[in-house]
């Protein structure tokens, strides 16, 4: 009888329209995240450190626990611990409840799939609006998520533009772009109506106790900075220990993700809006889901746990690329799917998942963390085999294998054997019986190899032998070819493509960082290198004169202005005669701030490594005029800009682990516009938050006093770099 995971795996591959946007999309994956590594130093110091990381928080998850409890409640952010589902689910609706929530708006959170959230939220007649766009396809396709960070990955552009026009607009074209805009559209006023946002939880930082999103679309954002109440939902997998560390798993997750340095937007949150902010929400919630992970700590599949959910695996697996998520017929699928599913749902229900891997090693090759998902799924397979429900013929065979493997010459003899007895049945299909047929019924066998790799190994050692003793100084020949090994192995740590395979170098204790010589260049090229629209002003007036220049581009829209902007910008738009939004009337009013063509901000900091901008909330600076416009322009003086990502930690956890009330409740890392590859991995910019975001370099100290920039001695020009 076939499995019902053959089954569905025979209904997958039978799907020409699966099998399109799977090769597409997996292949697209694949090579970005090669380039996105190399642009690292040492990219397998990284992984390493990474992998370090994760386990060190496993082997101390209690102590980190405690401390990221005691950091979010004095951060004012209520944690509701729920043993399964049910429990989760019950929250959930308890809040809702409470807060007589009608709507609520979600960004992508694997664990409320896992509890089945938007089926629950329905039934008790609240509405749940997924917003990442991979999501909201599947939402109204009425599926399941196919892939960890693709949800719809399964999906061509035709089948999405069939159902935008069935569900949304009759008139939808096929146009990733027009399909895009019509999401920003519908969704813009469901986030402004929703009683509550429900999130996701990438990372949860316990020494500050700081909630941490990685997100593209910039519906993350709106999903925690709009509604009164936010809800987020996180595995007791997201706990990493401090800030620093976090920043390292930053630098590993887009890039293996989705192959970028960093995503549009690194949202870090600390809890409920201050007295002093404009916006964010004024109750948070954090419902950290067990769902049968603690039953693994300690265990053999501990290690799943390291996996910080990038979705690389899927991406080179084989048999994931051929099938797709769905026929895992689990929320987790690919590889390491097939380990979490039986591990969160037990072996009767996913028992069948590891078995489901050709065991080929590419998904321990490409995983950031080195999470050995080999080592795991023979295990698996073993623990299932030894369950006494297994099958009999299934535990003979694998007992009789056992056996033998213990016997090296009755291993070796039962190889020969089965060689020729294949060699006999090689090229003919149908051969096999019973439950065997499947192997045979559609595939012949290859012909095996004339010799076992033992009898080629013994070979080979007998030609080395021969070559060794023929050489008149044969130890310089070894010397040569150790050294030539041992060279080849340092370029492969150096450049970061050597394959681990379970032997996972020691980090060094300070990782290599690539060379930055000139920041404020470097950051100008990786800004635009992101879509931004970097310019360097060689005075206040060259600056005044592009700012006007943008706010003209929407004529009758008001421009929303920061408290932390070094130019008097408003006295020049006064001037211009264009209407502003000032921050001291801002407050709440997102109808108004989202009437704004253009946000215009000052910055904390700005990354020239990666092209970011980072912006803290606070009094006069809220989080909205940076989300809601078309366009958000920054003003960044010169002096602001620091080297690389790593060298943000330590003033994070500055900011960050200040007394209540004085620290941001959120801190935001911007890197480009919003953005989407939903569609067939389109990208389409401008997805839920500015479709342009400009950067304006101002000489040190932001040009705000002391003349000119000019006047100053500055080189800059007014150009677009
Ligand atoms: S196991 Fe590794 S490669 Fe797979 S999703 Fe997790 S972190 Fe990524």
């Amino acid at each position: 009888m076939t499995s019902p995971f053959n089954q569905r795996a025979a209904a997958a591959i039978a799907d020409a329209d699966l099998k399109e946007a799977l090769k597409s999309a997996t292949e697209k994956f694949a090579g970005l995240r090669q380039k996105a590594f190399e642009s690292t130093a040492a990219p397998l110091a990284l992984r390493a450190k990474a992998r370090e990381i994760r386990e060190h928080t496993f082997n101390h998850l209690d102590s980190h626990l405690e401390t990221l409890f005691r950091s979010l409640e004095k951060n004012g952010v209520q944690v509701h611990t729920a043993p399964d589902a049910g429990a989760a689910v019950g929250h959930v609706l308890a809040i809702a409840r409470a807060h007589g929530v009608q709507s609520v708006v979600k960004s992508k959170s694997m664990a409320s799939e896992e509890i089945h959230l938007n089926h629950h939220l329905e039934a008790a007649g609240i509405q749940p609006f997924e917003t990442d766009l991979g999501e909201w396809i599947i939402q109204l396709a009425g599926e399941t998520p196919s892939h960890l960070i693709a949800p719809a990955i399964h999906k061509t552009r035709a089948q999405v533009a069939r159902l935008f026009a069935e569900k949304v607009d009759p008139n939808a074209g096929d146009d990733p772009a027009e399909l895009t805009n019509l999401a920003r559209q519908t969704l813009r006023g469901e986030f402004l109506r929703a009683g509550m946002g429900i999130s996701g939880v990438n990372f949860a930082i316990a020494e500050t106790g700081t909630l941490c999103l990685v997100t593209n679309e910039g519906n993350g954002r709106m999903v925690t900075t709009l509604p009164k109440v936010h809800v987020a939902i996180m595995g007791l997998e997201k706990v990493v220990p401090t800030v620093e560390e976090c920043m390292t798993l930053l630098a590993v997750l887009p890039r293996s993700g989705t192959g970028q340095k960093i995503t549009s937007y690194f949202t870090m949150l600390t809890g409920p809006r201050s007295a002093k902010e404009a916006d964010g929400p004024d109750e948070v919630h954090l419902i950290l889901l067990d769902g049968g992970r603690t039953r693994h700590l300690g265990g053999a599949f501990q290690e799943a746990f390291h996996c910080i959910r990038c979705g690389a695996c899927l991406n080179v697996c084989p048999v994931f690329q051929t099938v797709g998520g769905h026929a895992y017929d689990s929320i987790y699928g690919g590889p390491i799917g097939s380990i979490l599913s039986p591990m969160l749902r037990g072996l009767d229900a996913a028992g069948e998942l590891p078995a489901a891997s050709s065991l080929c090693g590419a998904c321990l090759e490409v995983c950031p963390v080195f999470v050995d998902i080999p080592r795991m799924l023979l295990e698996m397979r073993s623990a299932r085999v030894s369950r006494a429900d297994a099958s009999l013929p299934e535990r003979a065979a694998f007992r009789a294998a056992g056996f033998a493997m213990r016997h090296p010459a009755l291993w070796e003899m039962g190889q020969s054997l089965f060689a020729f007895a294949l060699r006999l049945l090689a090229k003919k299909e149908g051969w096999a019986m019973g439950p065997l047929r499947a192997w045979t019924e559609k595939r012949a066998l290859p012909y095996p190899p004339r010799e076992t790799f033992r009898a080629r190994w013994r070979k080979r050692e007998k030609i080395l032998a021969q070559k060794k003793n023929a050489s008149p100084d044969g130890a310089p020949d070894e010397k040569s070819a150790n050294a030539g090994a041992v060279q080849k192995v340092r370029r492969a740590l150096a450049s970061g493509h050597g394959i681990a395979h379970g032997n996972i170098p020691a980090p060094p204790a300070i990782l290599p960082e690539v060379a930055v010589p000139d920041a404020p260049a470097r950051f100008l090229e990786e800004f635009a290198a992101v879509s931004g629209k970097p310019r360097r002003a060689k005075d206040t007036e060259a600056a005044r004169e592009y700012i006007i220049e943008i706010a003209r581009r929407f004529p009758d829209r008001p421009v929303a202005l920061s408290a932390d902007l070094t130019l008097p910008v408003a006295e020049w738009l006064f001037e211009a005669g264009i209407e502003t939004i000032a921050p001291a009337d801002a407050g709440d009013d997102r109808e108004n701030i989202a009437r704004a063509g253009v946000g215009i901000t000052g910055c904390a900091w700005a990354i020239a490594e990666t092209g970011t901008i980072v912006l803290y909330s606070g009094e006069g600076r809220p989080r909205l005029h940076s989300l809601l416009p078309e366009v958000h322009l920054a003003l960044i003086p010169e002096d602001r800009i620091i080297r690389h990502l790593s060298a943000l930690g330590p003033r994070l956890q500055e900011v960050l682990g200040g007394a209540p009330g004085q620290r941001p409740s959120c801190v935001n890392l911007i890197t480009g516009p919003s953005r989407s590859a939903d569609i067939e991995l389109t990208l389409v910019e401008g997805v839920h938050g500015p479709r342009e975001v400009h950067a304006i370099l101002l000489p040190a100290g932001g040009g705000a006093s002391g003349g000119s920039a000019a006047e100053n001695g500055s080189p800059f020009l007014l150009e677009e770099e």
